[in-house]
């Protein structure tokens, strides 16, 4: 567990760096939280070892949360998101991805709008805070195996 301090400096450092390959950092979540994906867990840990921005983020997201409950909360939002998508309500945005699909709802507010990743075999893989711009821009066109 971090204390305060320890924790506002590493939010500090988190400002100042970023993720060397965003695609796959931004799938960590999932590499965390999802048994599942564990057939790509060299690919994170050798990820995590050139990554300080994922370090980071880590060890903040760790110190922050109770793993399992977030982990249930986001997979639920998640399939809301997909459920809203295929009902084609119009203010969920797709993309199709090499692997899957990646949905996206905006921020009612105009905040971090929220992307769910999703395998093609249905797996929901991921759930984020994104803005529509890097929804729009950051890929996730690039292959994670
Ligand atoms: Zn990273």
């Amino acid at each position: 567990m971090l204390n305060s301090d320890e924790a506002q400096a590493l939010w500090v450092r988190l400002n100042d760096l970023k993720c060397v390959s965003p695609d796959f950092g931004s799938d960590l979540f999932a590499y965390v939280f999802l048994g599942e994906l564990s057939r790509l867990r060299p690919q994170y840990e050798s990820h995590l070892l050139r990554c300080e921005h994922c370090q980071i983020a880590l060890k903040l997201y760790r110190s922050q949360h109770d793993s399992g409950k977030v982990l249930v909360e986001y997979l639920e939002i998640g399939k809301k998101i997909i459920e809203e998508a295929r009902a084609e309500n119009r203010t969920i945005e797709t993309k199709t991805l090499s692997s899957g699909m990646a949905y996206f709802r905006p921020h009612e507010q105009g905040g971090l709008g929220l992307t769910v990743v999703v395998h093609s075999d249905g797996e929901v893989s991921s759930v984020e805070e994104q803005s529509r711009e890097d929804f729009a821009s950051v890929g996730h066109t690039q292959e994670l195996i």
